[in-house]
């Protein structure tokens, strides 16, 4: 074998070796990615954010759309083939529709997904399905004005179900309504929300409250999912949904109405053991876990000229200080000095 021959088998050896799937020390193989596309909203929600003065993110340090399209190829070279976007608000982003378009055409990337407010989907919400966005998960931790304006610090209600009317309208294949259930805030309209996915015949998700930076967080605060599922057994029929193994939420048929609810239980009864999710921050870190601080900077790398594969090589090694696990959040709290709104959940 000529030396040349050599150079392209090592190149390609290395290669191989530097895109082989992005599998943890645990085993656990990474296939979803969260990108949060700002640290900004125009939502103020008190589980997300802080009411301290934040510092947001200079515009210099955010990722450019041209760096994230970069990292989703380079990610999606990695197996990853599911992508979501995230904020704060995703779609206070300038070129949002063209970054949808651009990720949706990223060899390996089967569907993408969002997580928004709802605030601008009235107008929106067709644009970004024709540019291929599969589909939304839509916050609202009310459905009475007076209340939903509270939990958001002076939003409207309306412009969301106006958005979440015209995203039916627009025939998103998966469409979720994201609520946080607050112990004492708005767990007593955990029935009316199941009223309303029965009636809509769509998909309401319940989330137990988790601490992050500023949000006040107390175990007295959290409605644990067993309680959650027995009041809603007292009035509905419940009937488990298989869903893939990975999967964050239980989910449940509402009886026959068409409607169905599902549970993320972090707090009460994690599902870290199958994880498959890494996330990245607006300003380009690697967060291998929700409650894990976002380390290494794949903006800087990108910057700083690094190739795709010294890019894909970070992530690996990144990944491999994963831990299996989040503690009990008593014992997490604080670790991190993050809010909500600066990861996007
Ligand atoms: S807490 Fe971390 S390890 Fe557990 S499921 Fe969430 S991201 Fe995965």
């Amino acid at each position: 074998m000529n030396e040349k021959e050599l150079d392209i088998l090592t190149k390609v050896n290395s290669d191989t070796q530097v895109w082989r799937p992005l599998e943890d020390k645990f085993g656990r193989r990474h296939t979803y990615l969260r990108v949060s596309l700002t640290d900004r909203c125009n939502f103020r929600c008190v589980y997300c954010m802080p009411t301290v003065e934040m510092e947001w993110i200079p515009r210099s340090e955010v990722l450019t759309l041209e760096e994230v399209v970069r990292l989703v190829k380079v990610f999606a070279r990695l197996g990853i083939d599911k992508v979501r976007l995230t904020g704060g608000e995703p779609t206070v982003r300038k070129g949002l529709t063209d970054l949808i378009r651009d990720i949706k055409g990223v060899p390996g990337i089967k569907s993408l997904h969002m997580t928004t407010n709802g605030s601008t989907l009235a107008a929106r919400a067709g644009e970004y399905r024709g540019a291929g966005l599969d589909g939304l998960n839509v916050s609202m931790d009310s459905l009475r004005p007076e209340r939903f304006s509270e939990i958001t610090r002076g939003a409207k209600i309306e412009p969301v179900l106006e958005g979440l009317a015209a995203a039916r309208q627009a025939g998103f294949e998966t469409l979720k309504v994201n609520v946080v259930v607050i112990n004492g805030v708005n767990d007593d309209e955990i029935i009316d929300f199941v009223d309303y996915a029965a009636a809509t015949q769509s998909h309401v998700r319940f989330i137990e409250f988790m601490p992050f930076l500023g949000n006040g967080w107390n175990r007295d605060h959290v409605l644990p999912y067993a309680e959650m599922k027995r009041r809603i057994a007292e009035r509905r029929d419940l009937l488990p949904i298989e869903t893939e193994p990975s999967a964050v939420a239980k989910e449940f048929a509402i009886g026959d109405s068409g409607g169905t609810v599902g549970f993320v239980t972090s707090v009460t009864d994690d599902f870290c053991r199958t994880c498959n999710r890494v996330r990245l921050t607006a300003e380009g870190r690697l967060k291998t876990c929700l409650f894990l601080a976002a380390k290494e900077s794949l903006r800087d790398a990108m910057r700083a000229g690094a190739s795709d594969e010294d890019l894909a090589e970070s992530i690996h090694v990144g990944l491999q200080g994963k831990w299996a696990g989040h503690p009990s959040m008593e014992k997490w709290i604080g670790s991190d000095d993050k809010a909500m709104v600066q990861i996007g959940g």
